[in-house]
């Protein structure tokens, strides 16, 4: 049987008026029930825009998938209907959105905004549909929650309007949540209370879910798996431990060497040398080679393919295996 969602060797272009950025550039990764994946990159990795693809909702600026599939229970998102795809959008996958604020409607009152969505898409009364959203937004953890319907977005915390944004997400029992930086707004202790929120939420419905990122730091006690894109590659897939424990992937390595340690108190952060490439001239052979610090002549003329290694976790490096033999 295949995937609950699985994006298959996708490939999306921006047209813009400097030429076309290749964004995403034959990315394949899945999601089963029960499970969360972490996507981990930098930004304009081509995590976000992987996501919004899911969602078609690839409007700002004009994108195209050029090549790919993606299957939701075994059906091509990419072909079928609009009024299938509008149908699974909200009740197969939902999507948590990193900036609250502009998701959420500034003009009408939070208990409204989610009531309209129980009419329009369940066909409730308004007053069932304040009901649910009341048990929603208690579901969510937000204190007095029949009492907070009547506030308007701007009213809340960051924290807690992040809150009803995953109570939205919600609201029509998605298989799959997407979170795309859900917490990068956030101060470090309300960042933690979101991701056990959603980990907590994730187990109790048995959902699947993508955990988009820049921070490593924020998703090793949550992810089952990890895909690492750069340039709108996977550069790395595994499973957290493998991934944390031993990076088959220069990149992953320069990721795990930024992180802040606790050991380290004080120290400057090593960040990765130089920037993310220009998706309208990216790089020869990897994609990587400017910034990586183990590049050798075959870097610069032949793109590494994804190769798997000892079945749990995938590189694309010419020294993969290297890595992977490393004590
Ligand atoms: Fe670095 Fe070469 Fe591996 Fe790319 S293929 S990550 S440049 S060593
Ligand atoms: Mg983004």
């Amino acid at each position: 049987a295949g995937h609950l969602l699985e994006v298959d060797n996708l490939h999306v272009e921006f047209r813009t008026r400097d030429g076309i950025a290749k964004v995403i550039n034959g990315v394949s990764y899945h999601v089963d029930a029960g499970e969360t994946l972490a996507v981990l990159g930098e930004s304009g990795s081509g995590k976000s825009v992987t996501a919004q693809t899911i969602m078609g909702i690839l409007d700002t600026p004009p994108g195209f998938v050029t090549d790919g599939a993606i299957r939701f229970r075994g059906k091509d998102l990419l072909t079928m209907g609009k009024d299938e795809r509008r149908l699974v959008r909200g009740e197969g996958i939902a999507m948590v959105f990193q900036d609250a604020l502009s998701a959420l409607n500034p003009v009408f009152t939070v208990g409204f905004q989610i009531a309209e969505l129980f009419r329009k898409r369940r066909g409730m009364s308004r007053a069932d549909g304040y009901k649910r959203a009341a048990e929603l937004l208690d579901l969510v953890k937000i204190p007095a929650a029949s009492a907070r319907l009547r506030d308007y977005p701007h009213q809340f915390s960051g924290g807690m309007r992040q809150r009803v944004m995953i109570a939205m997400a919600l609201a029509l029992d998605p298989e799959v949540l997407i979170a795309d930086e859900p917490t990068t707004a956030l101060d470090v202790t309300v960042q933690a209370q979101i991701m056990d929120l959603l980990a907590e939420i994730r187990r109790d419905r048995n959902m699947g879910m993508i955990l988009i990122t820049h921070d490593l730091g924020v998703v090793a006690d949550v992810a089952d798996r990890i895909a690492v894109m750069y340039a709108g590659r996977i550069v790395e897939q595994a499973d957290v431990h493998a991934l944390y424990g031993k990076p088959c992937h220069p990149y992953t390595l320069a990721l795990l060497d930024s992180l802040p340690r606790l050991d380290l108190k004080g120290q400057e952060l090593n960040t990765i040398k130089g920037l993310p490439p220009n998706l309208l001239r990216i790089p020869s052979g990897c994609a990587f080679h400017p910034r990586c610090t183990m590049a050798r002549d075959i870097c610069l003329t032949q793109r590494p393919a994804l190769v798997e290694l000892g079945g749990v976790r995938s590189s694309a490096c010419h020294f993969a295996e290297e890595l992977y033999g490393r004590e």
